[in-house]
This record gives structure tokens, C-alpha cells and sequence, in this order.
């Protein structure tokens, strides 16, 4: 148990010091440098609407532990939160499209909800006009938190187990004893600590400065106004009994507040602030400026027509933090070990991320999977100043936009582009973007092969950002070859005399003697799959490890001390060409010979090359890294030996396709660390013998998940991931990847399904806008592999 100092008493740093003292570590000091418990951050003047419903599973199941937690809360018989249920309204037949989307991650979340006609959604909510909305999205478990009494009350709690919370304590410099926090300076003393977490809402890049931690968060100013008495709502009897209330066609929510109305606005210019401006007015909020206010309240006169008798009565233009993705940011940090985040938090998600920051300081690891928030998802290009500021205001401006799941970034772009953008440009190439990196999704060069294709009729949605283009130049590859760009993708060189040993004990795989390539697991100390890597063994004691964005912090974690290993990331520097198919052995051939069984150093066409055998579309092949200095002359000479062969550049989509048909999972995608290697199909990664991380638990695991491979029975049906999956009408997964799978004719897609309901042959139904999809549980999704 540490000595654990909470900066920031809203209503994270109250619902962590609960979490934590629960599991006994009492030793927890809260400090604010404002009043308890309106201590004058975001929380002491947010709405506190619970909406769950989310297309991350991860924020669903943060937002449905929040409301689980709250409903059982009172502070002084005042109850924390009411029950009064949320709905979303459509003004127009995309949004009520998108309402049915948002069912189908309702029900892939767990959570009840249901699709309403526009009178059962006047009926839900006394001033709703039925003639201004198509429909709705009804979730009755949704809610009003009152922020600051769930606080207070779970600071009692915490209280009540030997925390401290110290009010007018400004937190002004963060210790540190031989690179570990050792405890924070105040206004009013030095308080010891061996553990400090930063949970200082929109203060949080101020605080994270004083540790030399970059905390990526932009404050943005938000509307919200009250309205005078409403005569609609004359005799209110209670706080609120009207479902809470979202028109984001229009950018706006709504509350009751006694028999006034509470409305928030999204739709006006964004308002980035920096946190000492908004610390100079009181409780950190900016004046209200009514005239930002005027299109909401006219908005809200067509939805609401019962608002005519009042007007806007007060209003705030209140501050509150906004990522770059969207998403909270959570764990320890690399550049200090103890010191600890967690911002970036609705209120709607705050105990569910208390919960799982508990766990992972307690426990060594949260329960579920929190990748999607982790500090570290970001590059370096990703956390400067005016990435986090472009990327924060995007997210205020989309936070209701109907998002597409395969919508290109629009900006900042582009940042990080590989060796081969200019042949790629050349090559029509329509890029997206990954991590700040320019990746080609398919080529308009290669159009003249899809028009010999023939293949079904997509719906408009998912016909949105996709292209026939990437099926050619998938068949392509089957039938041929095809060039792939893997520049994006992370590429760490772990050297020295403790390498080999350091990788047998962090992973599951065993390269054995040089030149060996293996596919391998890293896994938690629960056996859960936190990662999915490729080994190659270059020297004795040389190794290249293709590995994932978060892999390269979890290496450096477990470094051991005594300098027998040095680790480099060497994906910026370097670059990397995926070339498979068929052909892609004689393409090689023609130019090199490498040792047929994986890894090893050559020359291609006079460039110094790492040439590892891998075959993750399921067809043989190689990978070729190389520095990035070289990779134009690298990507030139393999598409002039690849010529006569037929062999084309390739994009992005045809690669998921292949990989979906291939039966290959994404980690963070398709495999979490919430599955073990045997749930997630992964057991051949994991050698027999020795001791590794994970090991241990594994013989204990239950196996009770699987991930499925399905293939849609109708050759013309689509889904596209995260939509629930059902066994006789009854939601028991959901889809993580999915695409039309070129080779075989159809759709593909990888779902978690229970271990009992996975057996090849099984016929499932998944929800697409509403509509049940009949697809088939299969051994191979698509293609006999060939490596
Ligand atoms: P805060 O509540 O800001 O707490 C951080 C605390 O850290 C502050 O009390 C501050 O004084 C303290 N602190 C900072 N620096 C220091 C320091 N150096 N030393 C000591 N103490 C320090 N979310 C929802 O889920 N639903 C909603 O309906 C909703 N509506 C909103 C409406 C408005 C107008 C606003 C502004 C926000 C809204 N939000 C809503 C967002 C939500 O309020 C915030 O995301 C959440 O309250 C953040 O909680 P927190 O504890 O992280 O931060």
C-alpha cells in the first residue's frame, strides 16, 4: 500500500480516493486549491446528465458502472443521482439511421434501450412537439448525477476509511527522489507521497508540466443557460422527472431543473481557453456570452414550443477538458513513475474510471481493457501543443456529428508521411490517417481492375469512405502480389547481451537461433492478451520486434536495471514495405536471396535491408524495413521487379480485408487484454515451455469468451464492427472487424461470442441499423493460409 496524493477534489479525484480506500489503501490525501467540495472545477457546475450509450465499449461500461454506483448514493438523504431515463431525438432521416446504430451499441454494450416513434417520444417528455422529430433512442437506466453531492458523498466514504481531503491547497510543484514522485509542494507545505495522481480536470497540462509530463488535453468553454419558470412545467414537484434530453441534430441537451429547463450547447464557435483564464473568473467560469446563445434558444423554441412563455434566465460558459481523440487519459506516467493521470473525464464516466485506475494501482493492472484511454496512445508529433489544440476543437465540434467509422481525419495533415508518398501520389493513392501517419487506403491507378469486378451493391453508408478499388487490389494480391506500405507500423530493436532472455520472459514466443521470425503474445500477469508482436532474431543478440503503439512503453516498463539490454524505437528513422502473394517469392528471388525461413539482412537493389518471412493477409510473402533514407529506392526497384509479375502498389482496406479472410486479429481492434490467448484463437503464439509473463494465470483461466470468425450468409450484406451479435434474438457479442471479403465473395468479421455459442456452424444474427444480418459461425473465415 502507498501513500497515494489525489490532486483535484471534482468529482474524479472524490470517486478514486473511494475506489482506492475500498481496497485499503486508506493512506489517500485529496487536495484542491479551492472549497470542498464546489471546489470550482467542471464538476462544480456540470449538468450531470448520464448519457451511457457510446460506441466505445470501454466508456459504455465506464458510464453503466457510474450510473450502477451513483443510483445507490444519497449525501444527507439527497439522492445522487435520478433515474430518469435518457432520450435522443432524430430531426432528420440520417440521425434516426443513427439512432438505430446507437441501439445496435446499446446492445453490444449490455445496456436496455429501445427505438421510440415520435409519439412515444412526447410521451416521454411533456415538451417535446411530436411533428419536430422522426423518432428516438430511449435508454431507460440513464440518468442526472448531481456531481458535486456524488463528490461529497463518496468523499465521506472515503473519509470514513482514513482519507484526508484538504481544502485551499494549491498543489505547486511535484517532487521527485531518484525518478520517482516523492510527494507534492503546496501553498502550504510539502505533502509525501509515493504515488500522486493528477486529477485537476482542465488544469491538468499545468499540473502535468510541474512533473515534465505532457498531459494532451485542450479546455473548451461550453454553453449552458437556464431558462425562467416554464409554464409547461408549473408545479414541479420534483428536481427532475423527464427523461434527460439530446437534440444533436441541432448540437443541444436538455434538463429539467424544478420547472425550469437546463440546455447545453455544442453548436456555437469554439471557445479554447487556457486554464489560468478561466481560473481568473469565479468558480472558472466564463462570463456568458448570450449572443453565442441565440441559435440554441431558437433551436430549442422548435423542438421544445412550450418554451415560448420564458426566456433564457441565466447561463454559463463553463470549461471543461476535450483530448485529441475524444477520449480520458489514464496511467502512469513513462517520464516520472508515480506519478499518475486521470483526466479528460465526464462525469458519466468518472466512477467507471475511478474503479479501473483502483485496480491498476492496487491490482497492478485494471480488470478491463483501457487502452483506448491510456496516456501513451499518442506519438510525439501527436502531443505538441498545436495537434492537442486542433484535435480538442474537433472533438467540441463533432462531439454529436454522425461520425463514420471509416471518416478520414480532417486535420491537422499531413504530419508524418513514409519514404513512398511521392510514388504513392503519383499512384492516385487516397490516403487516411493513423497515428499522425498518411496511409494509403486504396489507388486510383489500380481503378481499371475494378472494373472487371462484379460484386454486390453496397448500402449508401457503407459505400461512404470505401472504394471497389481496395477488393482489386486485394484479389490482386491473392492471384499475384501486392505491395504493402508498413511504415506506420511500430518497429522497436531491443539489443544486448540480456535480449534474448528479456523477450523469452516478457513474451510468449521463442525465436530460437538466428534468422528465426515468430508471431508471439504479450500478455498481463491475469493471462490477458495485451499485445500481439513479431519477433525476429537479426545477431545473437540483436532483435527487430514489429510490435503495436502501446507495446513500446510496456518494453520499457520491464527493461531490467542493470543496463544488460538497450531498447530503440526505430519506426520514425526507418520504414517498411509489405510485399505478398504468390508471387512475392520470385519478385525476391530476383533480387536477393534471403533465407527462406524468416529473418535476416540483406541487399535489395543496393539498399541494406531486413527482410522478415510473415504472412499476415495469409498469403507468403515478406516484410522489408529499411532505413527511411533508403525507402524510396527500396519501394522503386521492388515495383520494377514486381512489374512482369503482375504485382500492385496496395492500400489500407485491402489489407483488412485480407487479414479478416486470413482469420488474423487486430490487437485493440479485434483481441484485447480482456481475452487470453486460447479465447482469442492465439494459443499457437504461446510456446510450451519456460516461464513468461502471464504464464502463471493462464492454467487458471475459465476460457469463457471466444473470438469467432463469421461470414455473412447474404453476399450483399455489410457491417463494419462494434455491432451487437445475437443467438435467437438474444445479444450475446459483438463484432469488432469486419469487411467484404474479396477472395471469398462476402462479408467476414471477428466477434466475441461466449465459448458455448461459438462452434462452427452456429447461425447468429447481427443488428445492422436496426435489422438483424443472418451470418454463420465458421472454422476459417475465408482463405486456406499459406506462409
Ligand atoms: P474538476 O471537476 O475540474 O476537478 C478538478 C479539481 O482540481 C478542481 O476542483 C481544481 O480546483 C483542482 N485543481 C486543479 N489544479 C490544482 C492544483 N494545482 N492544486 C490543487 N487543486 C487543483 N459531463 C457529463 O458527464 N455530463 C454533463 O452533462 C456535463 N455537462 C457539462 C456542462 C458544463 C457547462 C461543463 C463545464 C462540463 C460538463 N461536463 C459534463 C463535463 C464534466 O463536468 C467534467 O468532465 C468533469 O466534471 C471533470 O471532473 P474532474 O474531477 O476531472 O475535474
Amino acid at each position: 500500500m502507498g501513500r497515494v496524493v489525489v490532486i483535484g477534489a471534482g468529482i474524479v479525484g472524490c470517486a478514486l480516493a473511494d475506489e482506492l480506500t475500498q481496497r485499503g489503501w486508506t493512506e489517500v490525501t485529496v487536495l484542491d486549491q479551492g472549497p470542498l467540495f464546489a471546489a470550482g472545477g467542471s464538476s462544480s457546475h456540470a449538468p450531470g446528465l448520464v448519457f451511457q450509450t457510446n460506441p466505445s465499449r470501454t466508456l459504455a461500461g465506464f458510464a453503466a458502472y457510474t450510473v450502477g454506483k451513483l443510483r445507490g448514493l444519497a449525501l444527507d438523504g439527497q439522492p445522487c443521482f435520478r433515474q430518469v431515463g435518457g432520450l435522443e431525438v432524430a430531426t432528420t432521416p440520417e440521425r434516426l439511421a443513427e439512432l438505430a446504430r446507437r441501439h445496435g451499441f446499446a446492445t453490444a454494450a449490455g445496456i436496455d434501450a429501445r427505438l421510440l416513434d415520435p409519439a412515444e417520444c412526447a410521451r416521454l417528455h411533456p415538451l417535446l412537439d411530436p411533428g419536430a422529430v422522426l423518432g428516438g433512442l430511449h435508454v431507460p437506466t440513464d440518468g442526472l448525477a448531481a456531481p458535486v453531492r456524488a463528490g461529497e458523498a463518496q468523499a465521506r466514504r472515503a473519509s470514513g476509511r482514513g482519507a484526508r481531503f484538504l481544502a485551499r491547497h494549491t498543489v505547486t510543484g511535484i517532487a521527485q527522489d531518484r525518478g520517482r514522485v516523492s510527494g507534492v509542494h503546496t501553498d502550504r507545505g510539502f505533502v509525501p507521497a509515493d504515488v500522486v495522481v493528477c486529477a485537476a480536470g482542465f488544469w491538468g497540462p499545468d499540473v502535468g508540466a510541474m512533473a515534465g509530463v505532457t498531459v494532451p488535453l485542450q479546455p473548451l468553454a461550453h454553453q449552458y443557460a437556464r431558462t425562467g419558470p416554464v409554464p409547461a412545467l408549473a408545479g414541479a414537484v420534483s428536481e427532475a422527472s423527464a427523461p434527460i434530453l439530446r437534440h444533436q441534430d441541432q448540437d443541444l441537451y436538455y434538463r429539467e431543473h424544478g420547472d425550469r429547463l437546463g440546455i447545453g450547447s455544442y453548436g456555437h464557435r469554439p471557445m479554447p481557453v487556457r486554464a489560468a483564464e478561466a481560473a481568473a473568473h469565479a468558480d472558472s467560469c466564463l462570463p456568458f456570452t448570450p449572443e453565442d446563445f441565440a441559435e440554441a434558444w431558437k433551436q430549442s423554441l422548435v423542438l421544445l414550443p412550450g418554451l415560448a412563455g420564458t426566456e433564457v434566465a441565466d447561463g454559463i460558459n463553463g470549461v471543461f477538458s476535450f483530448t485529441p481523440d475524444g477520449m480520458p487519459l489514464m496511467g502512469e506516467s513513462r517520464e516520472l513513475p508515480g506519478f499518475w493521470v486521470a483526466e479528460a473525464v465526464w462525469v458519466t464516466h468518472s466512477a467507471g474510471v475511478a474503479r479501473a485506475m483502483a485496480e491498476w494501482l492496487v491490482e497492478g493492472q485494471p480488470r478491463t481493457d483501457v487502452s483506448e484511454c491510456d496516456l501513451h496512445r499518442f506519438t510525439d508529433v501527436q502531443l505538441s501543443p498545436e495537434y492537442v489544440a486542433e484535435r480538442g476543437i474537433a472533438q467540441f465540434v463533432q462531439v454529436y456529428d454522425v461520425v463514420h467509422p471509416l471518416a478520414p481525419l480532417a486535420g491537422p495533415r499531413p504530419l508524418r508521411v513514409s519514404p513512398f508518398v511521392a510514388r504513392q501520389q503519383e499512384l492516385g493513392a487516397v490516403f487516411g490517417e493513423s497515428r499522425g501517419w498518411e496511409r494509403p487506403l486504396w489507388f486510383a491507378a489500380n481503378a481499371p481492375l475494378a472494373a472487371e469486378l462484379d460484386l454486390p451493391p453496397r448500402d449508401a453508408w457503407s459505400a461512404r469512405h470505401w472504394s471497389p478499388i481496395a477488393v482489386a487490389e486485394a484479389r490482386a494480391t491473392r492471384e499475384r502480389g501486392g505491395l504493402y506500405d508498413l511504415t506506420p507500423q511500430t518497429r522497436i530493436e531491443v539489443a544486448g547481451p540480456g535480449a534474448a532472455g528479456f523477450l523469452r520472459e516478457l513474451t510468449t514466443g521463442d525465436v530460437g537461433p538466428v534468422g528465426g521470425v515468430v508471431d508471439a503474445l504479450l500478455l498481463r500477469a491475469d493471462g490477458g492478451v495485451r499485445g500481439i508482436v513479431t519477433l525476429a532474431r537479426l545477431g545473437e543478440q540483436l532483435f527487430q520486434v514489429g510490435a503495436g503503439p502501446l507495446d513500446v512503453d510496456w518494453f520499457r516498463r520491464h527493461l531490467p536495471d542493470d543496463g544488460s539490454v538497450q531498447l530503440r524505437e526505430t519506426t520514425a528513422g526507418t520504414c517498411g514495405i509489405g510485399l505478398w502473394g504468390p508471387r512475392a517469392d520470385e519478385v525476391l528471388a530476383s533480387l536477393a536471396a534471403p533465407d527462406a525461413r524468416g529473418g535476416a539482412r540483406c541487399s535489395v537493389g543496393g539498399v541494406p535491408v531486413t527482410v522478415l518471412r510473415t504472412a499476415p493477409v495469409g498469403e507468403p510473402g515478406w516484410e522489408l524495413h529499411t532505413d527511411a533514407a533508403c525507402g524510396l529506392r527500396l519501394w522503386d526497384t521492388l515495383r520494377a521487379a514486381g512489374e512482369e509479375h503482375g504485382l500492385v502498389a496496395a492500400g489500407q482496406h485491402a489489407y483488412d480485408s485480407l487479414r479478416l479472410e486470413a482469420g488474423t486479429p487486430a490487437w485493440g481492434l479485434d483481441v484485447t487484454a480482456e481475452l487470453d490467448p486460447v479465447e482469442a484463437g492465439l494459443q499457437a503464439a504461446v510456446r510450451a515451455d519456460g516461464g513468461f509473463l502471464g504464464r502463471a494465470a493462464l492454467a487458471g483461466r475459465r476460457h469463457e469468451r471466444r473470438l469467432a470468425r463469421l461470414t455473412l450468409d447474404d453476399p450483399a450484406a455489410i457491417v463494419m464492427g462494434r455491432e451487437p451479435v445475437r443467438v435467437d434474438g438474444r445479444p450475446v457479442g459483438h463484432v469488432t472487424s469486419a469487411a467484404f471479403g474479396p477472395t471469398i465473395g462476402r462479408a467476414v468479421a471477428l466477434a466475441w461470442l461466449p465459448a458455448d455459442l461459438a462452434e462452427p456452424g452456429r447461425a447468429v444474427t447481427i443488428d445492422w441499423f436496426g435489422q438483424p444480418v443472418a451470418a454463420t459461425v465458421v472454422r476459417e473465415p475465408g482463405v486456406p493460409v499459406r506462409r
